[in-house]
Protein backbone atom coordinates (compact mmCIF):
# COMPACT_ATOMS: atom_id res chain seq x y z
CA UNK A 1 0.00 0.00 0.00
CA UNK A 2 2.03 3.64 -0.59
CA UNK A 3 0.19 6.58 1.21
CA UNK A 4 -0.10 9.02 -0.97
CA UNK A 5 2.41 11.83 0.90
CA UNK A 6 1.00 15.65 0.23
CA UNK A 7 3.43 16.77 3.02
CA UNK A 8 6.58 15.40 1.09
CA UNK A 9 5.27 16.31 -2.41
CA UNK A 10 4.18 20.10 -1.44
CA UNK A 11 7.37 20.34 0.35
CA UNK A 12 9.42 18.88 -2.72
CA UNK A 13 7.44 21.70 -5.10
CA UNK A 14 7.79 24.17 -3.05
CA UNK A 15 11.52 23.56 -2.76
CA UNK A 16 11.34 23.66 -6.84
CA UNK A 17 9.39 27.09 -6.91
CA UNK A 18 11.61 28.28 -4.31
CA UNK A 19 15.00 27.59 -6.92
CA UNK A 20 12.72 29.38 -9.51
CA UNK A 21 12.08 32.46 -7.56
CA UNK A 22 16.13 32.94 -6.56
CA UNK A 23 15.97 32.83 -10.34
CA UNK A 24 13.93 35.57 -10.99
CA UNK A 25 15.86 37.59 -8.23
CA UNK A 26 18.87 36.56 -9.72
CA UNK A 27 17.70 38.13 -12.96
CA UNK A 28 16.81 41.65 -11.13
CA UNK A 29 13.58 41.28 -11.18
CA UNK A 30 10.75 41.76 -8.29
CA UNK A 31 9.90 38.58 -6.86
CA UNK A 32 6.02 37.05 -7.14
CA UNK A 33 3.52 38.75 -5.05
CA UNK A 34 0.88 36.91 -3.56
CA UNK A 35 -2.08 39.30 -1.00
CA UNK A 36 -4.42 37.68 0.81
CA UNK A 37 -7.70 39.67 2.04
CA UNK A 38 -9.33 37.96 5.10
CA UNK A 39 -12.69 39.62 6.42
CA UNK A 40 -13.61 38.80 9.97
CA UNK A 41 -11.91 36.73 13.19
CA UNK A 42 -13.26 32.86 12.05
CA UNK A 43 -10.78 30.88 13.32
CA UNK A 44 -9.79 28.48 10.20
CA UNK A 45 -9.83 31.12 8.02
CA UNK A 46 -7.14 32.48 10.01
CA UNK A 47 -5.37 29.52 10.09
CA UNK A 48 -5.64 28.66 6.48
CA UNK A 49 -4.49 32.29 5.39
CA UNK A 50 -1.67 32.08 8.38
CA UNK A 51 -0.10 29.37 6.02
CA UNK A 52 -0.52 30.74 2.73
CA UNK A 53 1.25 33.74 3.85
CA UNK A 54 4.34 31.64 5.97
CA UNK A 55 4.51 29.12 2.76
CA UNK A 56 5.15 32.59 0.40
CA UNK A 57 7.74 33.72 3.39
CA UNK A 58 9.72 30.39 2.47
CA UNK A 59 9.71 30.28 -1.01
CA UNK A 60 10.88 33.84 -1.33
CA UNK A 61 7.51 35.53 -2.73
CA UNK A 62 6.33 39.03 -1.62
CA UNK A 63 3.33 38.33 -0.16
CA UNK A 64 0.45 41.32 1.89
CA UNK A 65 -2.03 40.25 4.35
CA UNK A 66 -5.17 42.27 4.06
CA UNK A 67 -7.28 42.14 7.35
CA UNK A 68 -10.65 43.52 7.14
CA UNK A 69 -13.62 43.34 9.90
CA UNK A 70 -15.92 41.79 10.55
CA UNK A 71 -18.30 44.80 9.74
CA UNK A 72 -16.65 45.35 6.72
CA UNK A 73 -19.50 46.69 3.97
CA UNK A 74 -20.00 44.91 0.28
CA UNK A 75 -18.43 48.37 -1.01
CA UNK A 76 -16.16 48.55 1.10
CA UNK A 77 -14.36 44.96 0.01
CA UNK A 78 -14.83 45.77 -3.64
CA UNK A 79 -13.26 49.25 -3.59
CA UNK A 80 -10.04 46.65 -1.92
CA UNK A 81 -10.57 44.35 -4.85
CA UNK A 82 -10.55 47.17 -7.31
CA UNK A 83 -7.18 48.76 -6.10
CA UNK A 84 -5.52 44.96 -5.97
CA UNK A 85 -6.59 45.06 -9.36
CA UNK A 86 -5.36 48.18 -10.52
CA UNK A 87 -2.20 47.28 -8.62
CA UNK A 88 1.02 46.69 -11.04
CA UNK A 89 3.01 45.05 -8.24
CA UNK A 90 1.00 41.97 -7.33
CA UNK A 91 0.44 38.89 -9.71
CA UNK A 92 -2.38 37.93 -7.75
CA UNK A 93 -4.80 37.46 -4.95
CA UNK A 94 -7.27 35.36 -3.16
CA UNK A 95 -10.30 36.73 -0.94
CA UNK A 96 -10.73 34.04 1.79
CA UNK A 97 -13.78 32.50 2.15
CA UNK A 98 -16.68 32.03 3.32
CA UNK A 99 -17.24 35.99 3.66
CA UNK A 100 -19.66 37.42 6.53
CA UNK A 101 -23.32 37.21 5.38
CA UNK A 102 -23.98 40.97 4.48
CA UNK A 103 -21.44 40.37 1.61
CA UNK A 104 -22.46 38.42 -1.47
CA UNK A 105 -19.33 36.29 -2.29
CA UNK A 106 -20.41 35.71 -5.95
CA UNK A 107 -20.64 39.48 -6.79
CA UNK A 108 -16.97 39.41 -4.76
CA UNK A 109 -15.89 36.70 -6.94
CA UNK A 110 -16.74 38.36 -10.67
CA UNK A 111 -15.26 41.54 -9.49
CA UNK A 112 -11.84 39.61 -9.39
CA UNK A 113 -9.52 40.20 -12.23
CA UNK A 114 -9.47 36.64 -13.90
CA UNK A 115 -5.52 37.13 -15.07
CA UNK A 116 -5.02 37.16 -10.71
CA UNK A 117 -7.73 34.98 -9.87
CA UNK A 118 -4.71 32.23 -8.76
CA UNK A 119 -7.75 30.44 -6.75
CA UNK A 120 -9.37 29.87 -9.78
CA UNK A 121 -13.04 30.55 -8.62
CA UNK A 122 -13.86 32.93 -11.18
CA UNK A 123 -16.58 31.78 -13.90
CA UNK A 124 -13.68 32.85 -17.09
CA UNK A 125 -11.12 30.68 -15.17
CA UNK A 126 -13.58 28.05 -14.96
CA UNK A 127 -14.94 27.80 -18.17
CA UNK A 128 -11.75 28.30 -19.80
CA UNK A 129 -10.22 25.11 -17.52
CA UNK A 130 -13.64 23.01 -18.56
CA UNK A 131 -12.46 23.86 -22.35
CA UNK A 132 -9.30 23.25 -21.47
CA UNK A 133 -7.67 26.91 -22.22
CA UNK A 134 -5.13 28.14 -20.23
CA UNK A 135 -6.66 29.33 -16.71
CA UNK A 136 -5.82 29.29 -13.24
CA UNK A 137 -6.97 25.58 -11.82
CA UNK A 138 -8.62 25.68 -7.90
CA UNK A 139 -5.79 24.77 -5.95
CA UNK A 140 -7.25 21.51 -4.77
CA UNK A 141 -8.16 19.61 -8.20
CA UNK A 142 -4.48 20.86 -9.23
CA UNK A 143 -3.11 19.33 -6.02
CA UNK A 144 -4.53 16.11 -6.75
CA UNK A 145 -3.97 16.13 -10.28
CA UNK A 146 -0.24 16.78 -9.17
CA UNK A 147 -0.23 14.34 -6.58
CA UNK A 148 -1.58 11.41 -8.78
CA UNK A 149 0.78 12.35 -11.75
CA UNK A 150 4.08 12.16 -9.05
CA UNK A 151 3.11 9.10 -7.88
CA UNK A 152 2.20 7.69 -11.07
CA UNK A 153 -1.15 6.38 -10.52
CA UNK A 154 -2.86 4.74 -13.83
CA UNK A 155 -5.90 7.14 -14.31
CA UNK A 156 -6.45 6.55 -18.30
CA UNK A 157 -9.02 4.50 -18.57
CA UNK A 158 -10.18 3.89 -14.93
CA UNK A 159 -13.01 4.22 -13.36
CA UNK A 160 -13.21 7.26 -11.37
CA UNK A 161 -15.83 8.09 -8.48
CA UNK A 162 -16.17 11.63 -6.85
CA UNK A 163 -18.23 11.66 -4.12
CA UNK A 164 -19.07 15.74 -4.21
CA UNK A 165 -20.32 18.31 -6.55
CA UNK A 166 -18.98 21.21 -5.01
CA UNK A 167 -17.45 24.45 -7.38
CA UNK A 168 -14.55 24.20 -5.70
CA UNK A 169 -13.02 20.65 -5.91
CA UNK A 170 -16.11 18.36 -7.05
CA UNK A 171 -17.15 19.36 -9.97
CA UNK A 172 -13.66 20.30 -11.15
CA UNK A 173 -11.62 17.36 -10.25
CA UNK A 174 -14.43 15.25 -12.02
CA UNK A 175 -13.27 17.47 -15.43
CA UNK A 176 -10.04 17.51 -14.87
CA UNK A 177 -9.59 13.43 -14.29
CA UNK A 178 -12.32 13.42 -17.80
CA UNK A 179 -9.75 15.35 -19.83
CA UNK A 180 -7.62 13.96 -21.81
CA UNK A 181 -3.53 14.39 -20.34
CA UNK A 182 -1.54 13.78 -17.46
CA UNK A 183 -3.29 12.19 -14.47
CA UNK A 184 -6.66 12.29 -17.06
CA UNK A 185 -8.33 9.91 -19.40
CA UNK A 186 -10.52 8.76 -16.85
CA UNK A 187 -14.21 7.69 -16.75
CA UNK A 188 -15.69 9.61 -13.57
CA UNK A 189 -18.80 9.48 -12.26
CA UNK A 190 -20.09 12.70 -9.63
CA UNK A 191 -21.99 11.43 -6.42
CA UNK A 192 -23.45 13.79 -4.24
CA UNK A 193 -26.54 13.83 -1.53
CA UNK A 194 -29.39 13.34 -3.74
CA UNK A 195 -27.20 9.64 -4.93
CA UNK A 196 -28.98 6.12 -4.67
CA UNK A 197 -27.00 3.16 -3.81
CA UNK A 198 -24.01 4.82 -3.69
CA UNK A 199 -21.67 1.72 -2.44
CA UNK A 200 -22.61 -0.05 -5.77
CA UNK A 201 -20.65 2.92 -7.59
CA UNK A 202 -17.47 3.22 -5.33
CA UNK A 203 -16.96 -1.07 -4.85
CA UNK A 204 -16.76 -0.52 -8.52
CA UNK A 205 -14.58 2.28 -8.73
CA UNK A 206 -10.75 1.94 -9.58
CA UNK A 207 -10.17 5.46 -8.39
CA UNK A 208 -12.61 7.30 -5.41
CA UNK A 209 -12.53 11.54 -4.55
CA UNK A 210 -14.28 11.84 -1.52
CA UNK A 211 -15.08 15.42 -1.17
CA UNK A 212 -17.82 15.91 1.28
CA UNK A 213 -16.97 17.04 4.74
CA UNK A 214 -18.25 14.13 6.71
CA UNK A 215 -15.52 12.56 8.99
CA UNK A 216 -14.86 8.69 8.00
CA UNK A 217 -17.72 8.18 5.67
CA UNK A 218 -16.21 5.80 3.17
CA UNK A 219 -15.72 2.63 5.13
CA UNK A 220 -13.64 -0.60 3.98
CA UNK A 221 -16.71 -2.49 2.83
CA UNK A 222 -17.78 0.39 0.07
CA UNK A 223 -14.40 -0.12 -1.37
CA UNK A 224 -12.62 -2.52 -3.98
CA UNK A 225 -9.27 -4.61 -3.22
CA UNK A 226 -6.77 -2.38 -4.72
CA UNK A 227 -8.22 0.86 -5.22
CA UNK A 228 -6.92 5.04 -4.81
CA UNK A 229 -8.28 6.78 -2.21
CA UNK A 230 -7.95 10.53 -2.49
CA UNK A 231 -9.24 12.01 0.65
CA UNK A 232 -10.24 15.41 0.63
CA UNK A 233 -12.07 16.11 3.56
CA UNK A 234 -11.41 18.66 6.85
CA UNK A 235 -13.78 18.41 9.72
CA UNK A 236 -12.81 19.18 12.91
CA UNK A 237 -13.93 16.72 15.26
CA UNK A 238 -14.37 17.67 19.26
CA UNK A 239 -11.90 15.92 20.90
CA UNK A 240 -11.41 17.07 24.50
CA UNK A 241 -8.32 14.43 24.99
CA UNK A 242 -6.46 16.99 22.54
CA UNK A 243 -4.71 19.89 23.21
CA UNK A 244 -6.57 22.24 20.81
CA UNK A 245 -10.02 20.68 22.04
CA UNK A 246 -10.88 18.99 18.10
CA UNK A 247 -8.61 16.62 16.00
CA UNK A 248 -9.32 16.77 12.14
CA UNK A 249 -10.73 14.04 10.42
CA UNK A 250 -11.41 12.83 6.62
CA UNK A 251 -14.13 11.92 4.73
CA UNK A 252 -12.33 8.08 5.10
CA UNK A 253 -11.89 5.98 7.60
CA UNK A 254 -8.37 5.47 7.21
CA UNK A 255 -6.79 2.21 9.00
CA UNK A 256 -9.55 0.12 7.33
CA UNK A 257 -9.83 1.31 3.91
CA UNK A 258 -5.77 1.90 3.75
CA UNK A 259 -5.40 -1.99 4.70
CA UNK A 260 -7.80 -2.79 1.47
CA UNK A 261 -6.32 -0.01 -0.58
CA UNK A 262 -3.44 0.29 -3.10
CA UNK A 263 -2.94 3.92 -2.31
CA UNK A 264 -4.13 6.49 -0.24
CA UNK A 265 -4.12 9.99 1.34
CA UNK A 266 -3.82 10.41 4.69
CA UNK A 267 -5.36 13.26 6.39
CA UNK A 268 -3.67 15.29 7.54
CA UNK A 269 -0.53 15.38 5.34
CA UNK A 270 -2.36 14.31 2.47
CA UNK A 271 -4.68 16.75 -0.16
CA UNK A 272 -4.61 19.90 2.40
CA UNK A 273 -0.62 20.86 1.99
CA UNK A 274 -0.77 20.31 -1.58
CA UNK A 275 -3.56 22.75 -1.85
CA UNK A 276 -1.36 25.67 -0.63
CA UNK A 277 1.37 24.59 -2.93
CA UNK A 278 -0.38 25.01 -6.20
CA UNK A 279 -1.78 28.23 -4.85
CA UNK A 280 2.23 29.56 -4.89
CA UNK A 281 2.49 28.16 -8.49
CA UNK A 282 -1.08 29.46 -9.55
CA UNK A 283 0.63 32.85 -8.57
CA UNK A 284 4.27 31.65 -9.99
CA UNK A 285 2.18 30.97 -13.03
CA UNK A 286 -0.11 34.46 -12.82
CA UNK A 287 3.75 36.26 -12.34
CA UNK A 288 5.21 34.20 -15.51
CA UNK A 289 1.98 35.47 -17.81
CA UNK A 290 2.32 38.79 -17.19
CA UNK A 291 6.35 39.06 -17.69
P1 LIG B 1 -19.51 21.30 0.07
O1 LIG B 1 -20.26 21.25 1.35
O2 LIG B 1 -19.57 22.53 -0.77
O3 LIG B 1 -19.97 20.09 -0.85
C1 LIG B 1 -20.18 18.82 -0.32
C2 LIG B 1 -20.67 17.89 -1.41
O4 LIG B 1 -20.88 16.61 -0.84
C3 LIG B 1 -22.01 18.33 -2.03
O5 LIG B 1 -21.96 18.19 -3.43
C4 LIG B 1 -23.02 17.36 -1.41
O6 LIG B 1 -24.10 17.04 -2.27
C5 LIG B 1 -22.16 16.13 -1.21
N1 LIG B 1 -22.70 15.28 -0.16
C6 LIG B 1 -23.11 15.64 1.08
N2 LIG B 1 -23.57 14.56 1.76
C7 LIG B 1 -23.44 13.51 0.93
C8 LIG B 1 -23.73 12.13 1.04
N3 LIG B 1 -24.26 11.63 2.16
N4 LIG B 1 -23.47 11.33 0.00
C9 LIG B 1 -22.93 11.82 -1.14
N5 LIG B 1 -22.64 13.12 -1.31
C10 LIG B 1 -22.89 13.95 -0.29
O7 LIG B 1 -18.03 20.94 0.44
P2 LIG B 1 -16.60 21.27 -0.26
O8 LIG B 1 -16.51 20.62 -1.58
O9 LIG B 1 -16.32 22.70 -0.14
O10 LIG B 1 -15.64 20.49 0.76
C11 LIG B 1 -15.73 19.11 0.99
C12 LIG B 1 -14.77 18.74 2.09
O11 LIG B 1 -13.45 19.02 1.64
C13 LIG B 1 -14.93 19.53 3.39
O12 LIG B 1 -14.59 18.70 4.47
C14 LIG B 1 -13.91 20.63 3.26
O13 LIG B 1 -13.47 21.11 4.52
C15 LIG B 1 -12.81 19.91 2.55
N6 LIG B 1 -11.92 20.77 1.77
C16 LIG B 1 -10.59 20.51 1.87
C17 LIG B 1 -9.69 21.23 1.15
C18 LIG B 1 -8.25 20.89 1.26
O14 LIG B 1 -7.40 21.70 0.97
N7 LIG B 1 -7.91 19.66 1.63
C19 LIG B 1 -10.09 22.36 0.31
C20 LIG B 1 -11.54 22.50 0.20
C21 LIG B 1 -12.40 21.73 0.92
P3 LIG B 1 -25.19 18.14 -2.76
O15 LIG B 1 -24.53 18.89 -3.85
O16 LIG B 1 -26.33 17.30 -3.24
O17 LIG B 1 -25.52 18.97 -1.55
Amino acid sequence: MTVLDGKKTAQDLKEEIKTTVSEIKKSGQRPPHLAAILVGNDGASLTYVGSKVRSCEYVGFDSTLIRLDESTTEEILLDKIEELNQDDQLDGYIVQLPLPKNIDEEKILLAIDPKKDVDGFHPSNFGRMALEMDSFIPATPYGIMELLERYKIETSGKHCVVVGRSHIVGRPISILMSQKGPAGNATVTVAHSRTQNLTSLTKNADIIVMALGIPEYLTAEMIKEGATIIDVGITRVADENHPKGYVIKGDVAYDEVAAKAAAITPVPGGVGPMTIAMLLKNTLLAFQRKN
